[in-house]
């Protein structure tokens, strides 16, 4: 039999070595293979969740910087500071005003991390040839590790007893232990501040997908799901901002689906108005959607973890969401995008 303890530790080098051998140029998440979504938890893949190979907050502004100074498109605003001090980021391509924008929003959730991994991913891909035209006609706004105090575990309470290994732990958490994604009502944090007075309040926003991790063992048919979906279900949101809420889900189902890894069931989620889902959506008309995606990358519960095998897809994930969505958008086609979907989309079970 063998020993579990030791099978974490040579896992753990493997992964690390790989991780440094793919080296700097590349983004060492993103090239780890994509596996498709397993058959069960397996562990959840314990034994290789190590929080060193995800981005640090200095390593991403690092590369924000380089890659504002490469693409002339890009612009990069400073719009707060988060409890901790460090300065949170809006990535903004805005090429004509009049044209529709939609803000992508990664990491309230500080544990949450490879939606804001797929983002980076995305910024650089704006940069390129393989995006030529969209930037022209729509506005792509992104708000990359919003919770930057709580993805480097930089906070006021203790996570000694969290499960991942690595240089840090990261928790759901702002530095104050108040869950930012329960404040967009009263907005007492620094950086719900600056998300609603700096950009909710001051662009003309149309669309915002909010991107999170939820526990890696919900299910739809019996197969569980690589992320679900939800529209604004606050009472307060009005029936054109679902509506358009509903067509922003339409061509993320449409675009996941078609992968091999691609299984996506519908959330249950409440009618808080404190949710960025709904808050954001009543209080500014903006089409807001909900994106779950499969477990996190570090809990004080070994239950919500999910190991890094899975990042390659869960990463191209984010990509495609972004990607798909951002084109629907630039050629129009989100405004016939089917709805219909979302009546016999299957809720999500948690599987037993
Ligand atoms: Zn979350």
């Amino acid at each position: 039999m063998q020993n579990p303890e030791n099978t974490r530790i040579r896992r753990g080098k493997r992964v690390a070595a790989l991780s440094l051998a793919l080296g700097l140029g590349l983004s060492g998440v993103a090239a780890v293979p994509a596996i498709g979504v397993g058959n069960g938890p397996n562990d959840n893949g314990h034994e290789s969740v190590n929080t060193s190979i995800l981005r640090t907050y200095d390593q991403l502004v690092a590369e924000l910087k380089k890659l504002d100074a490469k693409q002339s498109a890009m612009e990069l605003e400073v719009i707060g500071q988060t409890v901790k001090g460090r300065d949170i980021h809006l990535v903004k391509y805005i090429s004509n005003p009049d044209n529709p924008t939609i803000l992508y929003l990664t990491q309230q959730h500080g544990n949450e991390q490879l939606t804001t991994e797929g983002a980076m991913d995305f910024i650089k891909a704006l940069g390129t040839g393989k995006m030529k035209g969209v930037l022209d006609n729509v506005n792509i706004m992104l708000i990359p590790m919003f919770n930057a105090d709580g993805a480097m575990g930089d906070v006021n309470f203790s996570l000694d007893h969290y499960v991942a290994k690595g240089d840090r732990h990261l928790t759901r958490y702002n530095a104050n232990e108040v869950d930012l994604n329960r404040d967009h009502v009263a907005k007492v944090e620094p950086e719900t501040k600056a998300l609603h007075n700096n950009v909710l309040a001051k662009y003309d926003i149309d669309y915002l997908i909010d991107l999170h991790h939820q526990g890696p063992n919900s299910e739809v048919d019996g197969k569980l799901v690589s992320g679900s979906i939800l529209y604004p279900t606050s009472p307060n949101a009005d029936a054109e901002v679902v509506e358009g809420s509903k067509r922003l889900g339409s061509v993320v189902n449409d675009a996941i689906s078609a992968k091999g890894w691609g299984h996506l069931g519908k959330y249950n989620g409440g009618t808080a108005e404190t949710i960025g889902r709904n808050g954001i959506a009543s209080q500014y008309g903006i089409s807001t959607l909900l994106f779950e995606m499969r477990g996190m990358s570090d809990h004080a519960n070994r239950n919500y973890v999910l190991g890094q095998k899975s990042n390659g897809y869960l990463i191209k994930q984010t990509f495609t969401t972004l990607e798909s969505t951002a084109r629907a958008i630039a050629d129009g086609s989100i405004e016939t995008a089917d709805t219909s979907f979302w009546d016999t989309l299957p809720y999500q079970q948690t599987r037993r």
